[in-house]
């Protein structure tokens, strides 16, 4: 499956909160962060934060 982000831009993204990693979620459509679990949609290709 195509990966949503650019590598080179998923590599920089972490958690605004806490600044943990970040892995997709399993349909893809999201990032979860590893610490709070908090997630983040991924609308055009672009991770929402707000
Ligand atoms: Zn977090």
């Amino acid at each position: 499956m195509k990966e949503p982000l650019s590598k080179q831009l998923f590599d920089i993204l972490v958690c605004p909160k806490d600044h943990a990693a970040l892995v997709y979620t399993d349909d893809r459509k999201g990032l979860k962060c590893t610490r709070c679990g908090t997630i983040y949609p991924i609308e055009d290709n672009i991770p929402n934060f707000l």
